[in-house]
């Protein structure tokens, strides 16, 4: 008999157990398998993280930025070569399909380390002439310790955006993964370790929601980059400013894909499919409201229900899966309780939101991807961050209205729109409040193109050049030429 393996803490360059003997089971959502017994960090292990990042952070700060841009490429080099392995991990923990995850999760951290470990050598101050007896420059410096704090959804990718950028200018951080998916994060402290990261530098605490509150409130926390949802962001930014702490967050969102008359068919329809049932519908930015103009709508959702029922859902691990099982059983719950209170508000279920049985995943949390069509604005599930497969498709007829109607919510992370006159397309897209817009495709996130919301969605960007302004702090200096004037 095997026993459980145990997942300890990643502290000044050990696996470190916690000093409490707490444990919390990492489940795999597709059979229910407990993977590891997760060690659950308390007071004392985010003392000794703070400890050890300070201490790391000190060596780490020092070095010039090639060198540090150095290791960042290492790292991504060793991640290339267990692309597989990570994969697979991350298809264990979130239940993800292997479909996906070697591209959207592994590819997407790799771009990361990469991007970030190009640019660490380019990070640098400006200088101001004064005239001829004074000049000013001034110096980008990082900012200490930064807590990176994780969602389940994209865990490795999620890990990778905010060490990248925050160990290239110099910072040291303490990652807590979700208690959900706290694999790859130690993965990554692993690699990180072996391309020659100084120990200390990259620390792993797992836990659950104390956990993240004890790091985000430690006074020797200079900085916190959150990724979760809403409420749970508010809770950390009201930490961050009891502290007077740099933070980004960023949070859930409600998007809308506009998609107008002369839009190309197939492309809108793939567009929407992507936006609402890739990794199970699990993605902040999706674009969950669907605004289809009057005169395509009937062509468009008879392809879309054709493609949508041909969608295989089954073991993540099979090449050929497309929807996998949702997080966890209670998120299962929750989102099938979303299309019951779709049907309850009046939308009309085209198709699926039903728990499926998978043949020898008895355990797995399945639903099938669900269309509701019929729908209107003030449904709750028109309004509120469902974050599973459940699309929802509601028609316009002007561009004024649909504007209108799009921006109409408390979210704004992102915005997609469809149509071949691109006068039209750019004159919306500058109306609509998001952060990350796209034009005739949906969710498309590369190395550089920054990402992030507004209002409720968050604060600051990632995956771009900007987060490198997130993770440091200015520092002028005034230099005096010639003599000091001085009445007295
Ligand atoms: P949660 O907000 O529940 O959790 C996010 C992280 O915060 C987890 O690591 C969680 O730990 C931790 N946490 C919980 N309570 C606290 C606390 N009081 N202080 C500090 N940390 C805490 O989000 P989910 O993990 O459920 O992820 C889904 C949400 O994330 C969705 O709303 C989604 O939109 C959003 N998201 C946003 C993205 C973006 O880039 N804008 C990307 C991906 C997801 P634990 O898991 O152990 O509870």
């Amino acid at each position: 008999m095997t026993s459980t393996p145990e997942l300890p803490l990643f502290i000044g360059g050990r696996a470190t157990p916690s000093a409490s003997q707490d444990r919390f089971a990492n489940i795999n959502p597709a059979t229910g398998e407990v993977l590891a017994m997760v060690h659950e960090a308390d007071k004392r292990d985010v003392d000794a993280a703070v400890v050890a990042a300070q201490a790391g952070f000190r060596e780490w700060s020092a070095l010039p930025g090639m060198a540090r841009g150095r290791v960042l490429l290492r790292a991504a080099a060793l991640m290339r070569e267990r692309r597989d392995e990570l994969a697979e991990t991350e298809v264990r923990d979130t239940g993800k399909p292997i479909s996906e995850t070697p591209f959207a999760d592994v590819d997407s951290a790799i771009d990361a380390l990469e991007f970030y470990g190009g640019l660490a050598a380019d990070i640098k101050g400006d200088h101001l002439d004064l005239g001829s007896t004074a000049f000013a420059y001034t110096r980008r410096e990082p900012l200490g310790v930064c807590v990176g704090i994780g969602a389940w959804n994209y865990p490795l990718q999620i890990a990778a955006w905010k060490s990248a950028p925050a160990l290239a200018t110099g910072n040291a951080m303490i990652f807590k993964p979700s208690e959900l998916t706290p694999t790859n994060a130690m993965k990554l402290a692993e690699i990180y370790q072996q391309a020659g990261l100084p120990d200390g530098v990259f620390n792993v605490v797992h836990g659950r929601s104390e956990t993240g509150h004890l790091l985000a409130s430690h006074p020797g926390v200079n900085k916190i980059s959150f990724t979760g949802s809403v409420p749970t962001g508010r809770k950390v930014f009201g930490d961050a400013a009891a502290g007077l702490k740099q933070a980004t967050l960023e949070l859930g969102g409600k998007s809308p894909l506009i998609i107008f008359s002369d839009a190309q068919l197939s492309n809108a329809v793939s567009a929407a499919m992507n936006a609402n049932f890739y990794s199970m519908g699990e993605v902040c930015s999706n674009g969950t409201r669907v605004f289809v103009h009057e005169d395509l709508h009937a062509d468009f959702m008879a392809l879309l229900k054709a493609r949508t029922e041909a969608m295989t859902i089954g073991d993540p691990m099979d090449p050929t899966t497309r929807v996998g099982p949702l997080i966890s059983k209670a998120h299962r719950d929750r989102v099938l309780e979303y299309v019951r209170l779709g049907i309850e508000e009046g939308a009309y279920l085209v198709t699926g939101g039903e728990p499926v049985n998978v043949p020898g995943f008895e355990d797995g949390n399945f639903v099938s991807p669900a269309i509701f069509d019929a729908c209107q604005d003030d449904m709750r599930i028109c309004k509120e961050e469902i974050f599973g497969p459940v699309m929802s498709v509601l028609t316009f007829r002007e561009e004024e209205e649909v504007v209108e109607r799009a921006n109409a919510t408390e979210f704004g992370l992102a915005a997609g729109v469809f149509t071949q006159n691109l006068t039209l397309a750019h004159r919306v897209v500058a109306r609509l409040q998001a952060g990350s817009c796209w034009i005739n495709n949906y969710n498309l996130t590369p190395a550089g193109v920054p990402f992030g919301g507004i209002r409720q969605s968050g604060i600051g960007r990632e995956n771009c050049r900007e987060t490198l302004d997130h993770f440091t702090q200015v520092k002028s200096v005034y230099v005096e030429l010639g003599d000091v004037e001085c009445d007295y």
